[in-house]
Parts: structure tokens; sequence; C-alpha cells
């Protein structure tokens, strides 16, 4: 046992004579002590040194309780000393935590609680190692003997495997318990374990994919963080709008070799969600320039490619000086460019503006230049026009998301811009803008084409155009060739390296 001063001290020195007052004072100090706390002298070690302040010292059970504490404390201190001694200031250390005789281990001078006073060698809520059974397979002697097989050792062992369960399975106090759980029924509680991890991992599954509706998916996440990190962006400050095909973020612009990164830019996230996509393959699938990648991808990648075309597109209209977000990066199916806005404040689309007549009438003749350059210049056709897809901002009108934009000898190209004029006439014509062309004599300002405008029936005048179509299509067939002027080269910043392809 320990050598060192007992916890009650030597024995007590033959009491000196003392006055009544002294006494009685003694007395109601035991007294409150007694009161306050059942055994306070030993939560306190200082206190453990006083014998005047000694506790109740006349159950032998309580002198060998007292006594086993002390001991284990000690043990506890030499443990202490030792993982210290073996962790030194390595950065990762060893706990021996679970060899301690007192938990939890408590080195300061708290109250006299009472989780301090349990022994938790033997933890309630834990069980007991299973007995193992030797290698000769069974233990005893004679008629005594039992086997592995032994239904309560069994029984006992499954029990206590319960503990193996995964953490969210709830096993109650039955690890605690004399439970004898049969090879069956333990069985069957393994498989039921295992089937629900799957279920709950199939349902955290389906959560990621909802968030990925909402706003992104884990992976964009991680392709967002790394720009962060890469120093390309500042920071990725929120989102300014969820579309159907994208969602878009501003962010405060970093650095990015050989090119400057304005200080707030746009990332257009295109969604992996690929649902809302399926209906615009007509898009892209006929675009020559990417006809022949667009049937080897699959879906995934062909997200990525309408990030790719909006990047292309937009290298092309910055060529022709048409007022559009600049490209900074494209990277997968995230595309990084310019803010069009002011101190985090997205301009309004042309719907929301609150334009007077005159900045109307100016916005107008703005979009009818800006669809000619767009035609003639850039050799395209917005696709997806309209009053949403322009912002206003500094006195002009800026067009963005041309990730539909396709090129006029598209097989629908003629049938698109006939859309786009249409919806352009409209906006205009309804805000009053008197000067604002009809659908048909914008079609025929923006394509130089002069397709006669009968009695403004929108079928004759359709019919024409496909026809016209039919005829270039045909025509490319034949020569290999388009009618209408193509530019070869696209523009924008080269790809970045993909490590996925
Ligand atoms: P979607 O295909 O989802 O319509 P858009 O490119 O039209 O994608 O972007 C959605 C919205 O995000 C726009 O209406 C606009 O308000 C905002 N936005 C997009 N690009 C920019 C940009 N470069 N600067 C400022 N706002 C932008
Ligand atoms: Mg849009």
């Amino acid at each position: 046992m320990c050598k060192t001063e007992s916890p009650w001290g030597s024995a007590a020195p033959a009491a000196p004579a003392c006055s009544l007052a002294e006494v009685m004072s003694e007395q109601l100090a035991k007294q409150l002590d007694e009161e306050n706390a059942v055994f306070p002298a030993l939560s306190d070690p200082a206190a453990e040194l006083l014998p005047d302040e000694a506790p109740d010292t006349t159950s032998d059970l309580m002198l060998a309780q007292m006594l086993q504490m002390q001991f284990d404390r000690e043990f506890d201190d030499q443990l202490r000393r030792e993982e210290k001694k073996f962790n030194g200031d390595s950065k990762v250390s060893i706990s021996f935590e679970n060899y301690r005789m007192v938990h939890p281990y408590d080195d300061s001078d708290s109250s006299g609680d009472e989780v301090d006073w349990q022994d938790t060698r033997h933890d309630p809520y834990r069980a007991d190692k299973p007995q193992t059974t030797p290698r000769k397979g069974f233990t005893g002697k004679g008629k005594n003997i039992t086997t592995k097989h032994d239904e309560v050792t069994c029984g006992r062992k499954n029990t206590a495997r319960m503990d193996n369960f995964a953490p969210e399975v709830h096993v109650g106090d039955g690890l605690g318990m004399d439970l004898k759980l049969s090879n069956q029924v333990f069985n069957s509680l393994k498989r039921h374990c295992y089937s629900e991890q799957r279920r709950s991992a199939r349902l955290h599954e389906k959560k990621e994919h909802s968030t990925a509706e909402q706003a992104v998916d884990p992976r964009t996440r991680l392709l967002m963080y790394k720009m962060v990190n890469a120093g390309v962006l500042e920071n990725i400050n929120g989102c300014i709008s969820t579309g159907k095909e994208s969602v878009v973020f501003h962010a405060d612009g970093g650095s990015l070799e050989e090119q400057p990164v304005p200080d707030e830019v746009v990332l257009k996230v295109f969604k992996t969600t690929l649902n809302e996509f399926k209906n615009r393959d007509r898009y892209i699938k006929d675009d020559y320039r990417f006809k022949d990648r667009f049937s080897k991808l699959n879906p995934r990648k062909i997200i990525r490619l309408w990030a790719e075309k909006e990047m292309h597109n937009l290298g092309r209209m910055k060529k022709a000086e048409i007022p559009c977000p600049e490209v900074v990066l494209l990277k997968k199916h995230i595309l990084v460019m310019s803010f069009i806005g002011k101190d985090h404040v997205p301009a309004p689309k042309l719907k929301d503006a609150m334009l007077n007549s005159e900045d109307l009438k100016n916005a107008y003749y703005q979009v009818l230049h800006v669809m000619q350059q767009l035609y003639q210049e850039c050799n395209l056709v917005h696709a997806d026009l309209s009053e949403y897809n322009m912002l206003w901002h500094e006195g002009k009108v800026w067009l963005i998301d041309v990730s539909q934009s396709v090129e006029p000898t598209h097989p629908h190209g003629l049938e698109f811009l006939f859309r786009d004029c249409r919806n352009v006439s409209t906006f205009f014509q309804k805000r009053g803008v008197s000067e604002a062309m009809s659908t048909y004599d914008l079609f025929n300002a923006v394509t130089g084409l002069n397709i006669p405008v009968g009695a403004e029936d929108e079928a004759e005048f359709m019919a024409e155009i496909v026809a016209l179509e039919k005829r270039n299509e045909d025509h490319i067939q034949k020569r290999g060739k388009k009618t209408f002027p193509v530019t070869s080269e696209d523009g924008g910043p080269p790809l970045e390296p993909d490590a996925d392809d």
C-alpha cells in the first residue's frame, strides 16, 4: 500500500486544554462541514494533510475506500508523469486516459462532485470483456467443461459484440446487462445495422444532390475553394442568381498570371444536374463547332461544353467590342468573368432598369446595333435574347448569357434569331418606344436579308426563314461551305488543362 502520509494523518496529538467556547466553535465547524459535503477532504488534496479537518473516519469501509482512493490518485499521478515523458513535445500524443483509476482525471481541487468519486474501472455501461475460450476450444475440467459453443458464453459474447456496431446504432443499456443474445438474434441485428447504414448513406447522397439543386454540389464547391486557394479569387461573396441552368456568384478578384483579374468578378456555375440541359441539346448538337465532340461526350462533359461555348462566344463579342462580360478563366463547368455592376450591386436587367423614355430609345438603338454586330461581325445569333439577358450599366446595354448562342448557319439559327427579334420588338414597343421596328423589319435589319414583309403574316415569314435554312443546309452538304459569313477564330483564353479528361 502507499507509504506516503495517510489521508487522515498520524495519530492525533493529545488534545490541549481549551475553553468551552473553543470546543463549541470546533463542534459547530464540524457540523457545518458534515452538512456541506460528505467527504470534502478527499476531493481536496490540500485538506488531506490537515488532520484537524479530516472527515469522519469511524467506519472501516470508509477508511478502506479512502485508502483506495488515495492509492488510485497516486497511481494516476504517476501515469500522468509517464504520459508527459512519453509524449514530450510531440504534436501527436498518446493518451493513457484509459488506464487511469479515477475518472475523469481531475488534478484541480474541485468540489466533492460525486462523479469524481466514481471508480470507473467498472463502467456500468460497458460490457466486461467476453471471456475468451482457449485454443483447445474449451475451459474447465471433467464435468465442468465449457466449450466455445456454450449457449451462455456465446450469448454474452454476442452481447459484447454489439459494441462494434456503428456509433449511430443505439444499443441502449444492453451492453451493461447480463444479456445473452442467441446467434440468430445477433445476426439479424447485424444485418439490420448494415442495411440501416446503407440506407442512411443513400439518404445522405440524396441530400447532397438536393443542395446541388439550390446552390452547388460538393465537387463544385471544391473547385471554387481551389480558385480561392490559388489566389485567382480573393473571396467568394454570395449568390447573385440561381437559374434553371446556372448559379451565379459574386467574388472579389485576386490575381492570375499574365492577366489582371478585375476587382469584382462573377462565377457562373453551370449546373451539373442534367435534367434542364436535355432541352437544350439542339443548340449544341447541331452547332458544327461542337458537333463532333458532342456525340462522344458523357452528360457531365456536355455541361462543360456549355461553359466552353459561353467563353468562346464572349471572346468573339469582345473582339467586336460589344459590351459584355470579359472572360477571366474557365475551369470545368465554372466560368469566371468580369462583374457588370458596382460595389457588389449587379447591374439591373433591362426589364428591371428604371429608364426614362430618352434612355429607353437610346437603349433600343444600342440593342439594334449590338444585334447587327453580333450577326455580322461575330457571326452569332444570341438565341436567348430578351430583357432578361441584357443589363443596363453605365448608360449602356450589356449582353450576357450567351452559352446557347449559335452561328446563323446553325440549322435553326434563323428561327432563333427571329425569336430574339420578336422579344426585342415586343419589349420596346410595350415600353412605348415608337421607333421600335416590327419583328420582321428588325429581322431584316439585323441579317441584311430582304425577306418580304407582306401582311405581317408570321407563318409566311417563318416559312421563308425555314426555306432559307434548308437551302443553306443543302449547300453545306454539297459544297461543305457555309452561305453566311463564318469566322474561323473563336478567340477567348485557352482552355484550362483538364485533369479528368
Ligand atoms: P442563366 O442561364 O441562369 O439565365 P445568366 O448568365 O443569365 O444565367 O445569369 C443569371 C443572372 O446573373 C443574370 O440575370 C444577371 O442578373 C446575373 N449575372 C450574370 N452574369 C453577370 C455578370 N457578368 N455581371 C453581373 N451580373 C451577372
Ligand atoms: Mg439568363
